[in-house]
């Protein structure tokens, strides 16, 4: 990009996790029957008052406060005035001009280095239906989405490339799931990002005019959409055009936006104070609580794992990849007391039977029985070859690896009399072999090493094996 400088800011609206919706009773699960999980309320019938959830406000000052925002003690409610077939009320209860917290940021890695971008607001406002086309030939309406508390995060303008704006939403989410307030999970759109993108000339103070991509619904998609869009103005300003402000949708299967509506300004949805819900005041006992409750961001916990347990910055990331991961590693890692071993085994084992959702994750095994199966390595009573094998029959049972092992009877033989006795043994039935080592072909070592092994099933300790080895072919004295 040699004349333009892309301007790229992000709005996220991430799902807070209550059970409850933003001002009703009803659920949030998802996966329901349409329409099942709805009240007067979030049906927006005459009549019915909305009442604020108090765990939604809880969630949403935690996430405000993860991101460094400054809290504003009263902020109020407004109506967001629009019509849409899945929005019954004609309006959608959101913040305007007091919102509850203000600039934030988030460090986001850019190569070795870390750049800050700066975090406009995050308000709180509740979600709309959702409208399914194609349903049976007809378009149909489900409201069980229908006021399901949401937080939105408005980016500054500070992201200046695709990847850069993908690394922002990917770190984004970490965030939001270490802080425990969103499951990060963009297939069940409840974490969805829009992007305006801008182009102005490299040098420019000046922004251009925007344009909004809506809904793009994975990293990857962001991405390919972000550089699609920066390729798409480019051209417009290339041939002497002007880029339209407009409201512009992704279609991953053609790899092509297009247009949605030219795009609103914010007179346009008449915003005004819902009259309904009183200003929202977050005292300082409440606050305060929340605060001293934050949990440890993915970012200081990473430089935590490299200072404190001396893992590699790689292996710190690949560990704190999701909170439970985390948990998990950590937890083992104080009863073996090893963090470096423990991580490696981690690593090379545990996570491929790692499975995630949203908040939750499947660990086949416990962090006590991993340590365990350690420290059996480690006094030498089984190899790390077994240690694998046994992880395998370890996994999804309740069982000690010392009862594994005692099941197999293969454990590790370290008593040197005993190998020593199935070396000497293996060394008188093959003089010929013997004597080739002992004139100097020391590479025929492993032709005794592997007979060794076979006869003893793997069992016998390889460091034991190979000192008797070598003082009985005259290699060591
Ligand atoms: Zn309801």
């Amino acid at each position: 990009m040699g004349t333009y400088e892309p301007v790229i800011g992000l709005e996220v609206h991430a799902q807070l996790l209550t059970r409850t919706k933003a001002f009703c009773g009803c659920s949030t699960a998802f996966g329901a029957p349409p329409n099942t999980q709805v009240c007067p309320t979030c049906l927006g019938l005459p009549g019915a008052l909305p009442v604020l959830n108090e765990e939604a406000v809880r969630l949403a000052v935690r996430a405000a406060l993860g991101l460094g925002c400054a809290l504003r003690r009263v902020s109020r409610f407004a109506r967001k005035n629009y019509f849409y077939p899945d929005l019954p009320k004609g309006y959608q209860i959101s913040q305007y001009d007091e919102p509850f917290s203000e600039g934030g940021h988030l460090e986001i890695a850019v190569g070795d280095a870390t750049r800050r971008i700066g975090i406009t607001r995050v308000h709180m406002e509740e979600d709309a239906g959702k409208n399914l086309h194609d349903h049976g030939g007809q378009s149909v309406v489900d409201l069980n989405r229908s006021g399901v508390p949401l937080v939105e995060i408005v980016g500054e303008p500070d992201l200046r490339s695709a990847a850069e704006a993908a690394e922002y939403l990917r770190t984004l989410r970490d965030v939001l799931v270490f802080l425990g307030v969103n499951d990060g999970n963009l297939e069940e759109g409840s974490f969805r990002c829009d992007a305006n993108v801008s182009l102005r000339p490299a040098g420019a103070a000046a922004l251009g005019t925007r344009v909004e991509l809506k809904n793009i619904n994975s990293f990857r998609f962001v991405e390919r959409a972000i550089e699609h869009e920066i390729d798409r103005q480019e051209a417009v300003l290339a041939s002497g055009g002007r880029v339209v402000q407009e409201t512009r949708g992704w279609n991953e299967a053609d790899a092509r936006s297009f247009s949605m509506r030219s795009k609103e300004d914010a007179e346009d949805y008449r915003y005004f104070p819902d009259p309904d819900l009183p200003p929202l005041v977050l005292d300082d006992v409440f606050v305060a609580q929340i605060r001293a409750r934050l949990p440890e961001l993915p970012r200081d916990k990473r430089a935590r794992f490299v200072r404190d347990m001396k893992l590699t910055p790689y292996a710190a990331g690949v560990l704190t990849q999701h909170p439970r991961v985390a948990a998990f590693f950590e937890e083992a890692a104080t009863l073996h007391g090893d963090p470096v071993r423990v991580g490696n085994f981690v690593q090379a084992e545990v996570l491929r039977d790692v499975v995630t959702r949203g908040l939750d994750a499947t660990i086949p095994v416990t962090a006590a029985q991993l340590a365990e199966l350690l420290r059996l390595v480690d006094a030498g009573k089984i190899s790390g070859k077994q240690a694998k094998e046994i992880y395998g029959k370890m996994t999804g049972t309740a069982k000690g690896p010392g009862e594994i092992v005692a099941e197999l009877g293969i454990e590790q033989v370290t008593d040197v009399a005993a190998i020593e006795a199935v070396c000497r043994r293996v060394v008188d039935a093959n003089p010929k072999q013997a004597a080739q080592v002992r004139a100097g072909k020391a590479a025929l070592l492993g032709f005794f090493v592997g007979l060794v092994m076979k006869e003893t099933r793997g069992s016998a300790s390889p460091a034991i094996v190979n000192d008797a080895l070598k003082r009985l072919l005259g290699l060591v004295s």
